[in-house]
């Protein structure tokens, strides 16, 4: 990187599925979902420079899990706009990661928005937001909620979002496990458990969503007791998992669960203080390998630094 090059830097949130309904194997394979996903502020960020070709550095604790090839969502998004516009990806994408890998946090669908954004800015097309959601769509599931950040019904395979109101910045903590879990792996581990049974369509809670829409976390905790259908199958291939969702629960916390497809575990807290000693409680416990407080909602993909050509 010179230092009088252009650049255009990016922060992107993770997210937790306060909700993830689970319909049915659908004749492609994906399941239809009713996905609530609320963006919380532990952030990725995507730095774009113009390089000769596409490239992609990352650093942070887990870089070496994150592909630096034409896998990683942040070079996909930055292959995939740059073909809809017939402009080469000349681009270094560096990726600064704090959100855990293979975590059910999106840490690579915020990478693939944020890259997206950047590029957009960086190659000066300032796309309407609606093309970016539709390139977005095409990425990843979830890669469209990391660009519009806040709170989001998800519909279809999650991928069609409304707009949720949240009425008060909510407190969690996160404790990260050791290793990952494959997003895949779950939704075949959920057929598993699932088969002989009929699953019913997916539906958002209204109750839930009434108590984010009045910002109240007691209200809320009450409805995340079974909110996330593959909880029981992140459970089953990661049974350790519930001594960390009984430390938070001894520790206080309003609400426990697994975030998404696992293996990290969301736990609501009653205030940003009440939060920091449920994370220090976690810590403790030895049940979980960090453990990370976080306000709800986040805004979602942000440009933080626009630098021109010097
Ligand atoms: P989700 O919550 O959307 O299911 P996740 O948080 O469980 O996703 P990710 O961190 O997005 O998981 O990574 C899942 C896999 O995607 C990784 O194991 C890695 O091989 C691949 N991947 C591709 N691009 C990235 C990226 N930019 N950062 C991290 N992983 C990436």
């Amino acid at each position: 990187m010179t230092p009088n090059q252009p650049r255009v830097r990016v922060r992107v949130p993770a997210k937790v599925n306060v909700q993830l309904s689970v319909g049915p194997a659908r004749p492609d394979g994906f399941h239809d979902l009713a996905n609530v996903f609320l963006a919380v502020g532990l952030y990725d960020e995507i730095t774009a420079t113009p390089a000769e070709t596409l490239r992609i550095t990352c650093e942070g604790p887990d870089a070496g899990q994150v592909p630096l090839d034409h896998t990683n969502l942040a070079a996909r998004a930055a292959l995939t706009l740059a073909a809809r516009h017939h402009i080469p990806p000349a681009v270094h994408l560096h990726i600064t990661k704090d959100i855990p890998v293979a975590g059910g946090m999106a840490g690579g669908s915020a990478d693939g928005a944020g890259a997206l954004l950047a590029c957009d800015r960086l190659w000066g097309l300032n796309s309407p937001r609606a093309e970016l959601l539709d390139i977005c769509a095409e990425l990843g599931s979830d890669v469209p909620f990391s660009l519009l950040g806040g709170a989001a019904l998800g519909t279809g395979r999650g991928e069609h979002l409304t707009p949720l109101p949240v009425g008060a910045p909510f407190s969690w903590v996160f404790a990260v496990a050791d290793g990952g879990l494959s997003t895949p792996k779950v939704f075949q581990e959920f057929d598993r458990l699932t088969a002989g049974t009929p699953v019913p369509p997916p539906t958002a809670n209204p109750a839930l969503l009434t108590a984010l829409s009045t910002g109240d976390p007691t209200a809320l905790a009450a409805t995340l007791t079974h909110s996330n259908d593959l909880q029981p199958a992140a459970l089953t291939l990661r049974p350790s998992l519930t001594a960390t969702l009984a430390a938070g629960t001894e520790a206080g916390a309003l609400a426990a669960l697994i975030s998404g497809s696992g293996p990290t575990t969301a736990f609501l807290a009653k205030s940003p203080e009440a939060a920091a000693d449920l994370a220090q409680a976690l810590l403790t416990s030895g049940t979980c390998r960090t453990a990370r407080v976080a306000t709800s909602p986040a805004e979602g993909a942000t440009v933080v630094e626009h630098t021109a050509e010097g």
